[in-house]
């Protein structure tokens, strides 16, 4: 749950040009782990889910007029049944149509628990994913206590199946929190040893309605991580070459300070991003984003088509008062969609709250 801008984006840059980039498709209400740091967990009636006809019609809009970098499918959980993973490869075809030339078209990636990648295995095999982001929580027993008793034994062989036969790149997205985040280095040693995972995107556990608790990063984490784990990498024994990921965003402002504190993410511009190639075959990319996000550059669909800055889907519980659309209002036009993102008073609130230099505050039409 920690990078909740879209997953990994396969290591995609968010670029400050005025359209569409990052949609996050939120397909289900469901999932088949229960983890403790889950913050899609609402204690609100929602709205009916939407229909597979209707999400058709929305990935049609969005794939002819609005064409964004990356749709990413998250879930709750994406391969939680055949009704969601044959929606996911439905999705993928209609792409594949629209979008015949490679020239703009939408890179799509699947956000899952990894659960059920076997059992899918036939689906993902024939309309694959561009690529895959994994969750996995650390090390095994880390991943245990956050995931529930015995999970990792049953993630390893869909996690063997991924990396032998997924042709895409996969993308292992640990949420450092105050559990795991002193194992950094051993978990990425761990999985690049034991299952040849390449690429790592790690996001920080945001704790819920920003209150401290047990899996908080205290200060003292976050200096190790930046001040000593970091350089350790360019030690680290490898035996495939590794890329990590940092997304940094304002909703985690204290590893969004410690980076550039620290001086491995810049302080200035909007969205920076910084690549380190160390010689040992690690190659580390930090972007950090200073500017809000959400309804300009990335939203997310949830289950009941509300449109929202991605930055809001962390708070399931205000979904109805965050949402400034819902899809079946606007009959599944996406630019529609869009237009009405950046006018809403959602998005000047926003871009008031992460003022920036780059980012011009709009003007409110009536
Ligand atoms: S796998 Fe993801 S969606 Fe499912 S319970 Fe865990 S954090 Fe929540």
């Amino acid at each position: 749950m920690g990078i909740i801008i879209g997953g990994s984006k396969n290591g995609l840059t968010i670029k400050e040009a005025n359209h569409l980039q990052v949609v996050s498709m939120a397909i289900n209400n469901s999932c088949n782990l229960k983890c403790k740091h889950c913050y899609l967990q609402s204690t609100q009636k929602q709205n009916p889910v939407l229909r597979e006809d209707e999400w058709m019609s929305l990935a049609e809009s969005l794939f002819t007029y609005s064409a964004p970098s990356t749709i990413a499918f998250v879930g709750k959980e994406p391969l939680l049944n055949y009704q969601s993973a044959n929606l996911v490869s439905n999705i993928i075809k209609l792409r594949n149509t629209i979008q015949r030339s490679t020239h703009n078209r939408t890179s799509i990636g699947l956000l899952t628990n990894g659960m059920s990648l076997l059992q899918f295995s036939d689906i993902l095999l024939a309309n694959p994913p561009d690529y895959i982001d994994i969750s996995v929580d650390g090390l095994p027993t880390e991943h245990d206590f956050l995931r529930g008793k015995g999970t990792f034994s049953k993630l390893k062989p869909n996690l063997r199946w991924a990396t032998e036969n997924f042709p895409g790149p996969l993308w292992l997205t640990p949420t450092l929190n105050g559990n795991n985040i002193d194992s950094f280095l051993d978990m990425i040693h761990y999985y690049n040893y034991h299952f040849k995972i390449r690429r790592f995107a790690f996001g920080f556990y945001i704790p819920r309605n920003n209150r401290n608790d047990d899996l908080s990063i205290l200060p003292g984490q976050i200096e190790k991580l930046v001040n000593g784990d970091l350089y350790k990498l360019a030690e680290l024994p490898i035996y495939e070459p590794i890329e990590i990921l940092f997304d940094l965003y304002p909703n985690h402002p204290d590893s969004l300070r410690s980076f550039i504190d620290s001086g491995w993410a810049y302080s200035s511009g909007g969205i920076e991003s910084s690549v380190y190639d160390f010689s040992n075959g690690v190659s580390m990319k930090i972007h950090a984003t200073k500017v809000a996000v959400g309804l300009r550059y990335s939203v997310r669909i949830t289950p009941e088509g509300h449109w929202l800055a991605a930055e809001d889907a962390i708070r399931m519980n205000e979904y109805k008062k965050l949402t400034v659309a819902n899809v079946r209002d606007f009959h599944y036009d996406a630019t529609e969609l869009y237009e009405t993102g950046l006018n809403s008073a959602r998005f000047y609130k926003l871009c008031r709250k992460n003022k920036s230099k780059l980012q011009k505050t709009p003007v409110l039409k009536e």
